[in-house]
């Protein structure tokens, strides 16, 4: 995105700082739980309250799941870093100290790859380099209404990760495109749940202007509180745009935090913007480093599960999907899971080369399992075990069911969580293959239409339809077609 001042092109410098919850149980320094939705202040206790005398605790899943978000997005993970308390006072903070990492950080270095549309229409490859992810607790929520503010210190002690890009987007969309990019990598590392509606993954943008070609950064704005991913981009566009017109008119940029005004489509002033010194960090005397040894750090980088960009790649080269099919199939990671063990699950029960039954799998879950799925930060419901929907699609395979009736015993599966070779045995829906079973039924058949039979003779051979019908309505369905046209053409002909 180029604004202009005074006919000379401007570009939009962008650094993101996403502060990402970290998927734990309890809180960062105390057991408290994390849970989302709880009656105000009632997961609470001394240590998250502040209270004097409290001593923090670190939590160690939540420092694995920080590791972890590290290798995930290929950062230097450090074995030693440091807590730090920032200072600062509002009622959202009861200890007037916030703990987080400032010099000694967990992860430095690192990068977001995604694609992003250009001018041209085409989709452009872009990386954009992390600066540091750091571990920190997050703040108390305040609500401000009818001239009071109320504080819940449920969330108040929460485990974040704040992680910090350096100043490589331009523009409003690459913005957007970075955290999408970035919360898939960190929903399939199974560190962060995602939900932007809960707040568990936040952004907060710093934007400034300069000329085209000159390396100095203008003064900087952050813009606060944008809660999803299309207000990120418009709070951006119409801050750059803010800040050309300021420029335009000969005022200077002032170093502020912004808020984003979706009703006026514009950013307005919430505060202005410390510097790193009115923070008065020191290192938290209560807190001894985090240390990890080079086993740990090994045992973490290996259980990085496979992410969805790879796991797309993957679908494409081995099975043969589509980029939109394997889009839609890495839309959240129980649902690439899921789909995988559909797969593979068909692949050994009918004996298919995996690309085979990688297509059938992909069409049967994105057009019957996705409508049922209920997704729940990282977790997700499906109507039916990923082996069992493996076993009806087999049934199928093997001839023993047609497709319209796999659709009927799914509706039965889905209804009372039975298998599908059970329900296909108990309600007789195998397809009638046996010759002296559908002669049987055809000669039954022959005898009640003694009429039709008299026309077919006379040469009026197209009332062998009728015929068909008539032994397809006699098994409900469950005649194989073939069959029947070879018995009926055995006893007439
Ligand atoms: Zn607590």
């Amino acid at each position: 995105m180029r604004v202009e001042v005074g006919g000379v092109p401007y570009e939009v410098v962008i650094g993101l700082e996403v502060h990402a919850q970290l998927a734990t149980r309890t809180k960062l320094f105390c057991g408290c739980p994390t849970e989302y939705g709880a009656a105000p202040n009632t997961q609470i206790c001394p240590v998250c309250l502040g209270l004097p005398g409290a001593l923090p605790v670190p939590n160690a899943r939540a420092l694995e799941l920080a590791a972890r978000a590290g290798f995930a997005l290929g950062c230097d993970v450090r074995p030693r870093s440091v807590f730090a308390r920032k200072s600062y006072f509002y009622p959202d903070l009861a200890k007037g100290y916030q703990i987080s990492q400032l010099d000694e950080p967990l992860n430095l270095g690192g990068e977001v790859r995604f694609s992003v549309e250009s001018g041209s229409g085409l989709r452009e490859e872009r990386r954009v380099r992390l600066t540091r992810i750091h571990v920190e607790e997050d703040a108390a929520k305040s609500t401000h209404a009818g001239g009071r503010t109320v504080v819940d210190f449920n969330r108040a002690g929460t485990p974040l990760i704040e992680i910090v890009s350096e100043p490589e987007l331009r523009s409003g969309a690459e913005a957007e495109a970075y955290l999408k990019a970035l919360r898939e990598v960190l929903m399939f590392a199974g560190v962060n749940d995602g939900n932007l509606e809960q707040g568990s993954f936040r952004c907060d943008a710093n934007v400034s202007i300069r000329p085209e070609g000159q390396e100095a950064f203008g003064t900087r704005v952050e813009l606060k509180n944008l809660n999803s991913f299309r207000f990120v981009r418009l709070a951006i566009e119409g801050e750059a745009r803010r800040q050309a017109l300021l420029l335009e008119s000969g005022e200077a940029v002032r170093q502020e935090t912004r808020g984003w005004d979706e009703g006026r489509q514009s950013t307005y002033p919430l505060r202005s913007k410390e510097e790193a010194e009115d923070y008065r960090y020191f290192p938290d005397p209560d807190l001894p480093p985090v240390v990890f040894d080079e086993a740990t750090l090994a045992a973490y980088r290996g259980a990085t599960p496979e992410l969805a960009t790879a796991r797309r790649a993957r679908w494409q080269a081995e099975l043969g999907l589509t980029e939109y099919d394997a889009g839609v199939l890495t839309g959240h990671p129980e649902v690439a899971s899921y789909f995988e063990q559909v797969a593979s699950g068909l692949a050994s029960r009918a004996t298919l080369g995996l690309a085979v039954a990688g297509k059938k799998a992909a069409n049967f879950v994105q057009a019957e399992i996705l409508g049922y799925v209920e997704a729940a930060g990282l977790e997700a419901t499906f109507p039916a075990p990923a082996a069992e929907i493996a076993a009806l699609l087999a049934l199928v395979e093997a001839g023993t069911i047609n497709g319209k009736i796999a659709k009927e015993v799914f509706a039965t599966m889905r209804a009372n969580g039975e298998g599908a070779e059970v329900i296909v045995a108990r309600e007789g829906l195998a397809q009638v293959t046996d010759s002296g079973a559908i002669e049987a039924v055809v000669d039954e058949v022959l005898a009640a239409s003694a009429a039709q039979v008299a026309q077919y003779r006379a040469g009026k051979t197209a009332v062998i339809g009728y015929f068909v019908g008539q032994v397809m309505k006699a098994t409900k369905g469950r005649a194989s077609p073939a069959e029947v046209q070879a018995a009926l053409r055995r006893k007439l002909d």
